[in-house]
């Protein structure tokens, strides 16, 4: 079965094209010819998985793709959706030697995206051949980009991978959290299908829990069963202000309305549109400007983020904030809300907010109102320390984060591992990878009997 196939093509994400599309060979090789193939490259450094960049762009400018997404793959077997949705601005390209002549710098994403996808599309022979099987097993829970890189690289090391993703579709932020215009929903599941050639299994729909159950398997099944375990559970619900108003029909959850948005069929109940409507969204991360800057290019008449603090002091990235401005987003800064207000039906009609001062407190008397239809809460999501609960002698922090140890990811139980937003607290997807690839690589290790490495 084709996860890719699972999704009804009238989603409303579709209406968000490609904003990077794919470079044609032509301008992939242009682009290689620039690089400088650096020695000590810092590109190198800046990628948390370490790809040996130079190496791939040089093999795209030979001709040899195939091998390009080799080298992309040794380090990063999601080099697929890394190179799409990677903050490369702050990251790899970032860092670039170009930028510090005032230059160009090297659009490594876009080159990886090139190799990565020229390398794995459909009918082309297979780029990378799993071990014969060693008889080891591992259990890798949640579908997000931590467990499948865990599980891939355990599954070309002739290992049995076994992926348990609760919800209906494996990905987990790949699917249900990136911008639409970075990477659709249906192109992750497409890269999973790719993961599942390379031997991983997936079972999705099913939790794992304290007990066995439908739809549930215990943490000490998995235990019993498994040789190791890695989990990476993602992060849990959109937070709450737990202002008056709050409750009810107009406000959401920012990654609850985005995975709607994703996933959702709009056959059922009509064209689900935002055209014309007025947003708020809440908070100054990245996850409040992508909610932004997808309310306005759905066609919102009007999208206001609302920020407790300055411009300056947001988390979210400055080019992210660019692009959200281009798109017509304002931003509300030093205002937090106290109210969302609603008319005698319960509608929503505007959220009021008070004046806050330097260090983000409200100014008592300086309120108003900002007139809207629908307001997203971004500032920020639980953590699912619940899950680290259920395995034995896996402790987490006093912020409900997983701990462990940084080069293998192995938490205080040595049979189980962890990784990815339950560990970092929420960063990007290609730490998740990273985390999943150094867990690969200790279990290996642990199951060869050798010294682990990260
Ligand atoms: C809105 C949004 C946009 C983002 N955009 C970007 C971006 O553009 N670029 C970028 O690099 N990063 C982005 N990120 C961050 C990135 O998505 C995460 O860092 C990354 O997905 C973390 O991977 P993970 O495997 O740790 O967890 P997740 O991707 O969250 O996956 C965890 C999975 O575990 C499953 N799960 C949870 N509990 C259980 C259980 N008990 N049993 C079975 N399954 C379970 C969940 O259903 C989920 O599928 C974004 C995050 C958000 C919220
Ligand atoms: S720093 Fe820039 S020029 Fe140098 S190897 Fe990396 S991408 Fe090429």
């Amino acid at each position: 079965m084709s996860f890719a196939s699972l999704l009804s093509e009238d989603r409303l994400e579709n209406e968000l094209p490609d904003k990077k599309p794919r470079y044609t060979e032509a301008e992939a090789r242009a682009e290689a010819e620039r690089c400088l193939y650096c020695v000590d490259a810092p590109c190198i450094k800046a990628c948390p998985t370490e790809i040996d960049i130079p190496t791939f762009i040089q093999k795209i400018a030979t001709g040899n793709v195939r091998g390009s997404a080799r080298t992309i793959f040794e380090q990063n077997l999601l080099g697929v959706s890394c190179a799409r949705v990677c903050p490369v601005e702050v990251l790899c390209v970032g860092s670039c030697v170009y930028n510090g002549w005032g230059r160009d710098p090297i659009q490594i994403g876009r080159l990886q995206r090139f190799a990565t996808e020229a390398a794995t599309a459909p009918g082309q022979p297979p780029l990378l051949t799993p071990k014969p099987k060693t008889g080891k097993k591992v259990a890798c829970v949640g579908g997000g980009p931590g467990s499948l890189a865990c599980a891939g690289y355990l599954a070309l090391e002739g290992h049995t991978a076994v992926v348990f993703e609760k919800r209906g579709a494996p990905g987990g932020l790949n699917t249900t959290g990136i911008a639409p215009y970075k990477l659709h929903a249906h192109e992750s599941l497409a890269e999973v299908d790719w993961l599942v050639e390379l031997g991983v299994e997936i079972k999705t729909g099913v939790e794992v829990a304290a007990d066995d159950g439908p739809g549930k398997v215990s943490a000490k099944k998995l235990l019993a069963d498994y040789d190791a375990v890695f989990f990476a559970v993602g992060l849990g619900t959109d937070s709450s202000l737990g202002v008056p108003g709050e409750e009810g029909p107009g406000v959401v959850g920012a990654t609850a309305w985005i995975e709607q948005m994703k996933l959702e069929s709009t056959r059922a109940d009509g064209k689900k549109t935002l055209a014309g409507k007025r947003v708020v969204v809440v908070g100054g991360g990245n996850t409040a400007i992508d909610v932004a800057r997808e309310c306005a290019l759905l066609g919102a008449r009007d999208v206001a983020m609302v920020y407790r603090r300055g411009p300056a002091d947001m988390s979210g990235y400055a080019h992210e904030m660019e692009g959200a401005r281009c798109e017509s987003v304002r931003l509300v800064a030093h205002a937090q809300p106290v109210a969302f207000v609603r008319d005698a039906a319960g509608a929503l009609t505007a959220v009021r907010v008070a004046e806050t001062d330097a260090s983000g407190k409200p100014i008592a008397g300086k309120e108003y109102e900002i007139p809207c239809d629908v307001a997203a809460m971004a500032i920020g999501q639980a953590k699912l320390s619940g899950v680290a609960a259920l395995f034995d002698g896996v402790a987490t922090d006093a912020k409900g984060r997983v701990v462990v140890d940084a080069a293998t990811c192995r938490t205080g139980n040595p049979k189980v591992f962890a990784g990815g937003d339950c560990v970092n607290g929420g960063k990007e997807v290609v730490n998740a990878v990273a985390d999943g690839r150094n867990a690969a690589r200790a279990m290996h290790a642990d199951f060869s009997g050798g010294a682990s490495h990260g």
